[in-house]
């Protein structure tokens, strides 16, 4: 039987039996409108206030401060948006970096067009950010900073402690995009001075479609949808029961899981990592060691045809990513492998491989060895 092996966890994961089996109540019987006042609404409310407190639990909020959205890329336009026009008063200048993802920097760039000064940090050659390059960029018109707490790409985890203590002490607000830090690695909004932070459930094994913008208590934001009053009138529509009931199981058991998995998977990212830098002419993308996501590998080949690298991997039943994207039929080379600096001509031959809890060592050693004879293949060939 071909071998399916999926390592593109950071693009998206399955939605784990337990937590489908909590969902599946508020799908079918249980699905009275959380804002009617008989019994069974009460039902849905409560779930929804059950969910809450075990995200709030998660990142060390108060249940108050948890707001759902329909997922990451919400959270995000909602925190620098709502911020932005909530604050326009003190200023209008917003600083983040050159690498975050597109619903970031595309959100600053819509506000670039509404009058806003966007800042975007450099990264060094690992992805991280300069704590010294941060506050030479703070001003008397800065009113957020908004730098992702772990990249997608290449799995760089910002100083976001440090961080949030910069903007704590120069009155700045700090959002970060955690969605893949969330349910993978330790988050402590109150520990690490964060006001605003995204979550996405079907990054860490719950349905797609819901997320989370947690906003500390009394940050000035702007509501975002305007309706009828639901999450205390700050972003209104009937909630997603069942997604958000998701989420909260899911954010549970990832928790619970959470320091058994760091230590199993960065052991199999070293592996791997140890291995295919074996491989010549091969370039690790992000840093090594505690600064890297514990599921992330990220690798360039030189002199590997791209096209012919993926196809391989294809037929080999290896489901990784590629370091760039289609948009609009072109093929686009990452903007964040093209901050860090590689070489233009190992763009094309960048994976991206993610890995989570189905990933076992025996997949790791396939990997290995499929990757290590497809690159020697492909450049004896060309
Ligand atoms: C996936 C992802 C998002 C978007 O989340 P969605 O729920 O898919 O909208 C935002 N930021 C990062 C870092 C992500 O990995």
């Amino acid at each position: 039987m071909k071998k399916k092996i999926y390592v593109d966890y950071a693009a998206t994961t399955y939605i784990k039996h337990e937590v489908l089996e909590e969902m599946l109540p508020y799908l079918k019987e249980e699905f009275a409108n959380p804002s009617s006042i008989y019994g069974m609404a009460r039902k849905a409310q409560k779930a929804i206030s059950d969910a809450k407190l075990k995200t709030a639990v998660a990142i060390n909020s108060l249940e108050d401060e948890i707001f759902f959205t329909s997922g990451g890329s919400e959270a995000d336009n909602w925190a620098i948006k709502g911020i932005a026009f909530a604050n326009r008063d003190k200023g209008n200048h917003i600083i983040t970096t050159k690498i975050e993802h597109d619903a970031v920097l595309n959100t600053c760039e819509y506000l670039e067009s509404q009058g806003f000064e966007i800042t975007y940090l450099q990264v060094d050659k690992e992805g991280m950010v300069s704590l010294e390059e941060l506050k030479k960029a703070i001003n008397d018109k800065t009113i957020l900073v908004s730098i992702m707490f772990a990249n997608n790409e290449i799995g760089t985890i910002q100083p976001i402690k440090e961080i949030g203590k910069i903007c704590r002490e120069r009155g700045v607000l700090f959002h970060t995009d955690a969605v893949q830090a969330a349910g993978h690695i330790p988050v402590d909004v109150q520990v690490m001075n964060i006001d605003l932070l995204s979550m996405s459930a079907h990054k860490f094994y719950g349905p797609k479609g819901v997320g989370v913008l947690y906003i500390k208590k009394g940050t000035k934001i702007h509501n975002l949808i305007h309706g009828g009053s639901q999450q205390r009138a700050k972003r209104s529509g009937t909630e997603n029961v069942a997604g958000i009931v998701g989420l909260g199981k899911a954010i549970e058991l990832s928790i619970k899981k959470l320091n058994t998995e760091v230590d199993r998977l960065n052991n199999l990212r070293d592996k791997l990592i140890d291995q295919l830098l074996k491989i010549p002419d091969t370039k690790l993308n992000g840093p090594i060691g505690d600064e890297r996501l514990p599921s992330n590998v990220n690798v360039s080949f030189k002199n590997v045809d791209g096209e012919a690298l993926f196809i391989t991997l294809d037929s080999m039943g290896i489901y990784a990513s590629s370091g760039s994207a289609c948009s609009a039929g072109a093929v686009e080379p990452s903007h964040v492998l093209t901050a860090i600096e590689v070489p233009e001509e190992m763009l094309k031959s960048s994976v991206r491989f993610s890995m989570g809890e189905r990933t076992t060592e025996e997949e790791v050693e396939y990997l290995i060895k499929v990757l290590t004879e497809a690159v020697e293949r492909i450049r004896n060939f060309s």
